[in-house]
């Protein structure tokens, strides 16, 4: 066996960041490729986050007391069911880790989170994706059918990373109703507070009707908090006891926490911005659609252009207007919604890719 080399590890495909913006022709650069937010810390998080680095010497508490306590009163549920990690993508690996053993499958749609396959295939468990449906939605029964006697976990990413889609209440409960009960169902929910569908569900409603769903909450989206690595998941006790005997321990920082409890005391302040980066994707989703791109329905924080074989291309026009998304060849663009100037230039880009998609086309 080569050095550096665990058996398996040729399967994992390496995790790829959101490109940096390189200025375009207007002389503005954006970066919207990583769906984070694009507003700067609320003051008074920041003022936590500040004050809080000059205990920097001292380890943290690693059951993150406050935080679980608010956390817990925020959805009702009991604190036992509660975990934290660094940010959330390191508890679904905690989820993977605590109920899969290595050969066990685990369900997800695909596309979806970039990140499923690789922490599946890191804990020697096998991926099993499930094409999404012609809507670019999750196809909840053909994810049932995939359900076999090796599956431990399904990952359900509610709204859909990178579509933007959602599913229904409906469609959830019967789904839930297919999967055997040993089966854990992970309801991402990485976007929640920009899902403004009333047909869709709240996974912590389903965490507190079905006992094998858990649900993942993450600080680095509606609350502006990517660069702090904060996230959670809501779980059955039993799980949520062996989700931190996995975890490694102290990967959830002091300041972390601080920004997080702050952030739960300021969630008014915070949903203001959330609204304001609802009515910017209503805006660009509108103008995008104008422009005669082929732009999915989003209930998130970005927009799935299902430009299919014109991928390249059209992210092209998007690079020359100083736009970094993130393009899957052959597929898609994934572009976040940002700040009203970034937005405005993604319009004046739609409108460059309707001029270059007419000229192709004679
Ligand atoms: C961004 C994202 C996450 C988690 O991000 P963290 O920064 O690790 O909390 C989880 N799931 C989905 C679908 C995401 O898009």
């Amino acid at each position: 066996m080569a050095l550096g080399h665990r058996t398996g590890l040729e399967l994992v495909p390496a995790y790829k960041q959101g490109k940096a913006p390189e200025p375009g022709a207007g002389g503005g650069a954006f970066k919207l490729s990583s769906n984070e937010n694009p507003y700067p810390p609320l003051p008074s998080v920041h003022r936590a986050v500040v004050e809080a680095a000059a205990d920097l010497n001292i380890y943290p508490d690693m059951a993150a007391p406050e935080l679980t306590a608010l956390v817990a009163d925020r959805f009702d549920v009991p604190a036992s069911s509660i975990v934290f990690g660094a940010g959330s993508v390191e508890v679904a690996s905690q989820l993977i880790h605590a109920v899969a053993s290595p050969g066990d499958e685990v369900v997800f749609a695909w596309r979806s989170f970039e990140a499923y396959p690789a922490l599946v295939r890191v804990a020697g468990c096998v991926p099993v994706p499930v094409p999404l449906d012609d809507a670019g939605g999750h196809d909840l029964p053909a994810m049932a059918r995939a359900v076999t006697g090796r599956t431990r976990l399904v990952f359900v990413c509610n709204p859909n990373n990178p579509t933007g889609t959602v599913t229904t209440t409906a469609a959830l409960e019967e789904f839930l109703a297919a999967v055997p009960a040993g089966v854990l169902v992970v309801i991402d929910e990485a976007y929640v507070h920009f899902n403004d569908d009333p047909d869709s569900p709240a996974g912590v409603e389903f965490f507190k009707r079905y006992p094998n769903v858990a649900v993942l909450h993450t600080f680095s989206k509606a609350y502006g908090l990517a660069g702090l690595r904060l996230g959670y998941a809501i779980a059955p006790a039993e799980v949520a006891a062996n989700l931190r005997k996995v975890a490694v321990p102290f990967g959830v920082t002091a300041l972390a926490q601080r920004a997080g409890t702050a952030s739960l005391a300021a969630e008014a302040e915070l949903q203001e911005r959330v609204d304001v980066l609802i009515r910017e994707r209503r805006r660009v989703h509108a103008a995008l659609v104008e422009a005669g791109l082929p732009v999915l329905p989003s209930r998130a924080n970005f927009l799935w252009i299902a430009a299919g074989g014109r991928t390249a291309e059209l992210n092209q026009v998007l690079e020359e207007h100083g736009l970094a998304a993130r393009a899957f060849d052959g597929e898609g663009i994934r572009v976040s919604i940002g700040t009203p100037a970034a937005n405005d230039a993604l319009i004046r880009a739609a409108a460059a890719c309707r001029n270059a998609l007419a000229e192709s086309h004679v």
